[in-house]
């Protein structure tokens, strides 16, 4: 292993999330329009390419990998790359393979993700009710994730579930997904909405619910206890008292943990952006890609990167666009 990566801030890196894919087979509304353009094969990582790019920052330090999209699992023979990536699990230099899903493909591919050495899944889901969800996510149909739900918690795969905070849309369901949720021994963790890319006119189911609101309605319902706990990434956690649940609220764009910040995420062109909430970003795949016999341009590239990595990203609203949307969407970065 080469030396880890330090920020200017003396911060390690350790955890990585990679989006390997930008397609998906649902089209939410907060996050795609209906009618996405995507971008041409050439311009993504091949498998190959992401085995080498995931093994160099695993050699500098990463423990962590996140896998996202787009929809990863509905990338092309994406478990070659799982599969490629236990070799780091095995030889305990990565302490965590994980992904994020809406869920689609996990009847098909739980046991192949539990074989690779996942032992954790996010699956997106935002509603309980097949209407709701089949509006919510346009392309999406319910049951089939219930079944993935199904399958992967048979192969052993430990869930949470994301569930986007939208007012007037699961506002009233937040019982009934928190009380399905203890049935089921999973985890749950609400994301506040971010306005990002453009995901056209159409009219915007639900609205922006605070997570602050989020929090106050769970207290109509349960004694709630702060958790001491820090992931490095932008979640709080409380304990329900009367179910024991941990309940999380992930507020993407709060600065509040920057100073402590652990991550970077690496779009499925090899783009690496070093804070989420800011516009800067270095292009990887030309190092990667220009120099197959040998890692050290890559190796260098990345240090570079890390250098730039900004103390947080409140210091940086100038760069975004003056409605406050970012103009990337969250299936290019992964969210
Ligand atoms: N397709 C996978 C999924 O839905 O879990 C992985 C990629 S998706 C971009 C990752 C997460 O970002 C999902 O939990 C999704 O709900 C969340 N997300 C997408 N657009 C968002 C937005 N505008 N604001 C907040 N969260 C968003
Ligand atoms: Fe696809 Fe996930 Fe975006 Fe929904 S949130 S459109 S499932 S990438």
């Amino acid at each position: 292993m080469t030396a880890p990566l330090i920020d200017p801030f003396a911060r390690a890196i350790t955890y990585l999330r990679v989006s390997v894919t930008d397609r998906c087979d649902f089209r939410c509304v907060y996050c795609m329009s209906e009618n996405m353009t995507f971008l041409p094969k050439k311009e993504l990582l091949t498998l190959e390419e992401l085995d080498r790019m995931c093994s160099t920052f695993v050699g500098m330090g990463v423990q962590k990998l996140r896998i996202t999209g787009g929809e990863p699992l509905v990338r092309r023979d994406i478990m070659t790359f799982f599969h490629a990536m236990t070799r780091h699990l095995d030889c305990g230099a990565l302490k965590e393979l994980t992904l994020t899903t809406n869920g689609s493909q996990l009847e098909r591919f739980a046991g192949d993700l539990y074989a690779a050495g996942v032992r954790r899944v996010n699956v997106s889901l935002d509603t309980l009710d097949d209407d709701k969800f089949a509006a919510i996510t346009r392309w999406g149909r319910l049951p089939q994730v219930h079944r993935g739900i199904d399958a992967a918690q048979k192969a052993g795969l430990r869930i949470k579930i994301n569930a986007v905070a939208l007012k007037g849309f699961n506002e009233d369901e937040l019982p009934a997904i928190t009380e399905w949720c203890a049935e089921r021994d999973m985890d749950l963790t609400w994301i506040e909405v971010m306005p990002m890319g453009d995901i056209g006119n159409e009219s915007r189911l639900g609205q922006y619910w605070s997570l602050e609101d989020v929090r106050a309605t769970y207290a109509q319902f349960y004694t709630l206890s702060d958790l001491a706990e820090r992931t490095g990434g932008p979640a709080r956690y409380v304990r329900l008292e009367e179910t024991g649940q941990k309940i999380g609220f992930i507020t993407p764009l709060s600065h509040n943990f920057c100073e402590s910040c652990n991550r970077v995420r690496l779009t499925c062109t090899g783009e690496l952006y070093m804070c989420l909430g800011q516009e800067d970003q270095a292009g990887l795949r030309d190092a990667l890609r220009n120099y197959p016999d040998t890692a050290e341009p890559l190796r260098a590239a990345i240090r570079a990167a890390i250098e730039r990595k900004p103390q947080g990203h409140d210091f940086d609203y100038s760069r975004q666009r003056l409605d406050g949307q970012m103009s990337r969407h969250m299936s290019h970065t992964g969210g």
